[in-house]
């Protein structure tokens, strides 16, 4: 069924009751990337056969099958982005790819947003940590483990914004005064309009995702990141739609904030009443009405009751907290305590500014790896997450880490996990004996400079 791609001998990853069926020779689509993709992307793949071969002994085997978009594609007569390459991404399920040109002007969409979109990749994974050795611009980058699930569908990203001045626009600021009764858009006649949709839907399948990851590695908590003090409708339905999630069908494996303050008091002092220990979790209790009053009683004596017996006194120290924090604030204490900080589930946009933020503090963008994850098809594109970094084109000389530590990711969501660990170690080694690519090399004293490929013949010694 394929034109210009070269299906090559091999099995077909398949996805049955929720799990991923993996061959010991699954062929794997790759797209090399624009750029530096095809240095990064030569590199790392050395990288990963490498590891793979010697964590299972030559017994297991990638088949990798170039597929194309971006640049090459286009200068071979495909397009940006050939209907082929989505449907080989479709059919064979898992694949990876380098950073891709994003086309500028001529209504073609970012070729990374298409090929979301098309595989409803509705997860955007950033695990971000430190690596010793690495030039960090912080004082403790080591309290840095951070696994970020961004939402990757929805929120005011998904592009629905119209130009100000345009008709469109007009009508729908129109309605929004005339029908809606809306008075707080201060210069109707040239305002852009965006619009923000954030549905139950999409909020929960995203951090139903990130509570099973938090279970499945065995983190300690999950915190909603949101701006829902002043979105109620759409950041904050986002907390509120986490916690009643979370309650609902995680019940046995996680906590929540409040719920642990409630249960701490009650540990603490097991033989108090009710109303004292409202007014230690709320300390607002003596102002509120009678009737306010009365519920927090009532979820203090429920949580005791239901909570004490699922989880046990003490106990519940050991379950999954999942708590919240306001975006900005998030901001601030990635910074000043990000050993608070574990997995953290958020909307698309808070998600982009605080997964660059988070790479920058351990190392920056030459290692942070990423993937774009559908958890309920298996289907996952990974990536790394730079850009094309067009000015060192064929020098052989940006950092491959990003792409390798992104196929390390790959090599784990395949259940691969020895070869994916290996590949994590392999790099520790590496930069800890001071052999490192040009970007982290400027920043480091004594440190040995190595080319794009030797970086990546370093690490395969290393294994
Ligand atoms: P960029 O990430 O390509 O480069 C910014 C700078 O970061 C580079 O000049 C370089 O100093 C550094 N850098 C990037 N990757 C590096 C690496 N592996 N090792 C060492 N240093 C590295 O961002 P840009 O210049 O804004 O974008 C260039 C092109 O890439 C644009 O067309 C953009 O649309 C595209 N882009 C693609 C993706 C993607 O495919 N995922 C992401 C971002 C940007």
């Amino acid at each position: 069924p394929y034109q210009h791609v070269t299906v090559p001998e091999g099995e077909t990853i398949r996805f049955r009751d929720g799990r991923l069926l993996v061959p010991h020779n699954p062929v794997i689509p790759f797209i090399e990337g624009d750029g530096t993709g095809p240095d990064i992307w030569r590199a790392a793949v050395r990288v990963l056969d490498a590891a793979v071969n010697k964590a299972y002994a030559g017994r297991r085997r990638i088949a990798w099958m170039e597929v194309y978009a971006g640049e090459k594609a286009f200068n071979m007569g495909l397009g940006w982005l050939p209907a082929e390459t989505l449907q080989a991404f479709d059919a064979f399920r898992v694949g990876i790819k380098g950073p891709l040109t994003t086309p500028v002007g001529g209504g073609i969409r970012s070729l990374n947003v298409a090929l979301r979109q098309e595989l409803d990749l509705f997860v955007c994974l950033r695990p971000v940590r430190y690596f010793e050795g690495v030039p960090s611009p912080v004082k403790k980058p080591r309290d840095v483990d951070i696994v970020l699930f961004r939402e990757n569908t929805e929120d005011i990203y998904a592009g629905i914004e119209w130009a100000a001045g345009s008709r469109e626009a007009k009508q729908v600021i129109d309605f929004l005064r005339q029908r809606m009764h809306v008075t707080k858009i201060p210069w109707p006649d040239s305002s852009g309009i965006g619009i923000k949709p954030v549905s139950r839907e999409g909020s929960e399948r995203l951090i139903r995702a990130a509570i099973q990851y938090a279970i499945d590695y065995k983190r300690r908590s999950v915190t909603l990141v949101h701006k829902g003090n002043i979105m109620k409708f759409t950041e904050g339905a986002f907390k509120q739609w986490g916690y009643e999630l979370a309650a609902r069908e995680f019940r046995e494996q996680v906590v929540t904030a409040r719920e642990s303050w409630i249960l701490a008091a009650g540990d603490e002092f097991p033989d108090s009443d009710h109303a004292r220990i409202s007014r230690m979790i709320d300390p607002g209790y003596d102002m509120m009405t009678a009737e306010q009053q009365k519920a927090v009683r009532d979820e203090v004596a429920a949580t005791l009751d239901t909570l004490m017996e699922t989880h046990g006194r003490g106990r519940w120290r050991d379950k999954i907290m999942i708590k919240d924090t306001i975006a900005d604030i998030a901001l601030q204490q990635v910074l000043t305590r990000a050993s608070e900080f574990d997995v953290i589930a958020t909307l698309n946009l808070n998600g982009d500014y605080l997964s660059d933020a988070l790479a920058a503090q351990v190392g920056g963008i030459g290692i942070a790896p990423g993937a774009n994850i559908n958890y309920q098809t298996g289907h996952a594109i990974f990536e790394a997450t730079h850009g094309t970094a067009p000015k060192y084109a064929n020098l052989d000389k940006v950092n491959p880490g990003s792409m390798i530590l992104s196929g390390a990711l790959m090599l784990e969501h395949l259940g691969w996990k020895e070869a994916a660990g290996m590949i994590v170690q392999a790099l520790e080694k590496t930069i800890s004996q001071n052999r490192v690519t040009y970007d982290f090399a400027r920043l480091m004293d004594g440190a040995i400079l190595l080319k794009c490929s030797e970086f990546a013949t370093a690490m395969i010694e290393n294994m």
